[in-house]
């Protein structure tokens, strides 16, 4: 039976990534080896290098004076690179779920943090509106999607300071004024590629202006230096994030994606409110995420929630179980997930309403 795949992450993949590094697995480019035994300092996979950081920059715009890198380590990682990098007496964040927490309390061990608004009050369940971001800072740092609630940061802030995110969850899936920020990073097991890979995206003057020794490997400027090469990177993560990236450039890039995304998750968002069975985990239609639709069963349907996510099982819907922390259901609707898989997620909630 087809599988419909709402993982959050590691989630579905372009067809197109998965035959790719599958071909490229049994033969690299022509060179009689396979992908998992070429050196990363061989001139094929120095093109392949080359080639994911030029495509990042222009499926992005990524306008000149930044860098685009790939280091291993995933997105946790980055909560404490970032501050070594660049937290020298205070920096603010946006406490908008787990994620941003963990990314706060990496920063703590760095300096002072400013928590500037949070949603934790309400479960982070919205995104919070009435904030000033503070100007005595080294940076701001918010998590744009967040993953585990459902909520995202759907425009580029103006910021006095340089505007750090995180965007493990939505890279690639609108188009972003990067201009706006300092850094973007992300782990790339969402919208991008297997496991593995890390991208950071960064602004070279905010570099260099903090007094503690960083380690190398810490230091972003030794992977803008190296081309991502210092040391040994995730080869494979990376091959397939260049077919990902060639894929949606071949579709129309971020504005095709966006347009995509708009219109799969306002489908599942419609049927949500619709249907007497369920309701959205965020009220406000602004804050929803594209990504990750975050859902519940009615106070007086709670009983159902599990007959509900055995229903969807033996329809072939895959991943719709909420995030421990939050309950009921999530769908991941990420770049690479088809229409025809919200659809069948929307028929699947309408045949369950009409039996309950
Ligand atoms: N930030 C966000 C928004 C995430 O969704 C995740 C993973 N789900 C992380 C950070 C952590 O990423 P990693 O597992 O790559 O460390």
């Amino acid at each position: 039976m087809k599988k419909h795949n709402f993982y959050a992450g590691p989630s579905i993949l372009p067809q197109y990534t998965v035959d790719k590094t599958i071909e490229a697995i049994r033969e690299y480019e022509g060179t009689g080896l396979s992908l998992l035994e070429i050196s990363h300092r061989s001139k094929e996979f120095d093109q392949t290098m080359a080639d994911a950081a030029n495509l990042f920059k222009d499926l992005l715009s990524v306008p000149s004076g930044y860098s685009v890198i790939f280091v291993g380590g995933g997105a946790s990682t980055q909560f404490f690179h970032v501050p070594y990098n660049l937290l020298q007496t205070k920096a603010a964040y946006l406490d908008t779920g787990a994620w941003s927490f963990k990314a706060i309390k990496e920063a703590k061990l760095f300096g002072e943090v400013d928590v500037t608004a949070s949603s934790a009050d309400k479960n982070y369940t919205y995104i919070p509106k009435d904030f000033t971001i503070p100007q005595d800072v080294d940076y701001f740092h918010i998590t744009s999607n967040n993953t585990i609630r459902g909520t995202e940061i759907l425009k580029d802030y103006d910021s006095p300071v340089p505007l750090v995110a995180d965007m493990s969850s939505d890279i690639f899936s609108r188009p972003v004024d990067v201009s706006k920020y300092g850094l973007i990073y992300g782990g790339a097991q969402k919208n991008l590629a297997p496991a593995g890979v890390t991208f950071v995206v960064v602004r070279e003057d905010i570099l260099g202006k903090v007094d503690r020794p960083l380690p190398t490997m810490v230091d972003y400027r030794t992977h803008i230096k190296k081309g991502s090469l210092f040391n040994t990177p995730p080869v494979v993560s990376i091959y397939s994030a260049l077919q990902t990236m060639k894929w949606l450039k071949n579709l129309g890039g971020v504005e095709a994606m966006e347009k995509m995304n708009i219109e799969k998750s306002n489908m599942l968002y419609e049927e949500i409110e619709r249907n007497k069975l369920f309701r959205c985990t965020v009220p406000d239609p602004a804050d929803r995420s594209r990504m990750n639709v975050t859902f519940l069963m009615k106070d007086e349907y709670q009983e159902l929630t599990s007959a509900f996510l055995a229903f969807a099982s033996e329809r072939g819907m895959v991943g719709i179980k909420g995030h421990r922390d939050a309950g009921g259901f999530r769908a991941s609707l990420y770049n690479a997930l088809p229409l025809e898989s919200v659809q069948a997620l929307v028929s699947c909630m309408k045949e369950f309403e009409a039996k309950n």
